[in-house]
């Protein structure tokens, strides 16, 4: 499924619009995030469940629910650029735009369109990883440095990264040098909140939950969250989600589908949060 370009024309105000992002050249240990949308879409869509969030939105009758496809990126030259700009074309019909990667090294480039259009936004970032690398086997477009490149570039007003699990002293210093508040699986508790004051953008890597949750990730890190967890933590927040990314589910590691189903879940309680301020 690629972008229909003419769809474009027909987005509302508000509306929560889908955008595939098949692109995974930034990985480091293994490649197959690319293959994420269209596993998420058939999970999404397979008839097992209904398109209700769990507050009772039904997004399958929901106007301002649409999935636009996905990019393509075999003529481009500058895949990141190409990313910030058509998610900027979408923020200019006032879209709020949900992702599906896809590896982390996108995000950046979704959070440069973001910044164009909103200035500094609250970023919220699950992962089991804080992303922070000032470079990675000498790239630093990896999807090892997102977080470094968004704090470096002033994007975010405030960033909450939660689930991490592999912190090391380049990434603690780094941490400490962009004034990141990390909440470790060490001193996470079951009813934490984050109290954020002003539109939040949230960035999902799937590898912040536990492996026997979500085993489809490139990166197996035990001791992470539950489904549960996760989903009290996204239904509990109280302010405007205006875009959010579901990142680094890789289908080639996945069990009996069930990986995508769980990223199917969590869109549909992301696409429920964004349409309910
Ligand atoms: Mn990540
Ligand atoms: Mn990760």
């Amino acid at each position: 499924m690629t972008i229909d370009a003419q769809r474009l024309d027909t987005i509302e105000k508000n509306a929560i619009t889908v955008i595939g992002v098949p692109y995974d050249e930034n990985s480091t240990y293994m490649q197959g995030a690319a293959g994420g949308p269209p596993k998420i879409r058939e999970a999404l869509h397979c008839g097992s469940a209904n398109l209700c969030s769990e507050d009772g939105v039904d997004l399958g009758v929901q106007t301002l629910f649409n999935d636009l496809g996905d990019m393509e990126f075999a003529q481009s030259s500058a895949p990141l650029d190409a990313i910030q700009q058509f998610v900027g074309k979408l923020l200019e019909k006032e879209a709020r735009v949900l992702v599906l990667g896809g590896d982390h090294a996108i995000t950046p480039a979704v959070l440069r369109a973001y910044h164009e259009k909103f200035g500094r936004i609250n970023v919220l970032h699950f992962d089991a990883h804080p992303d922070l690398y000032e470079s990675f086997e000498g790239n630093r477009d990896s999807h090892a440095c997102p977080f470094a490149r968004i704090m470096e570039e002033k994007l975010a007003k405030r960033l909450v990264q939660v689930g991490i699990r592999t912190m090391n002293p380049h990434q603690q210093n780094q941490a400490e040098k962009f004034g990141v508040e990390v909440v470790d699986m060490q001193s996470w508790r079951p009813g934490m909140r984050f109290d954020f004051s002003g539109p939040l953008y949230i960035s999902l890597d799937m590898d912040a939950l536990d492996p026997a949750f979500a085993p489809g990730v490139s990166h197996h890190e035990p001791g992470g969250l539950s489904t549960r967890d996760l989903l009290t933590m996204i239904q509990a927040i109280d302010v405007p989600v205006l875009g959010a990314d579901i990142v680094e589910f890789n289908p080639l590691r996945d069990v009996s589908g069930m990986t995508a189903m769980v990223a199917a879940k969590l869109m549909k309680e992301l696409a429920s949060k964004m349409l309910n301020d």
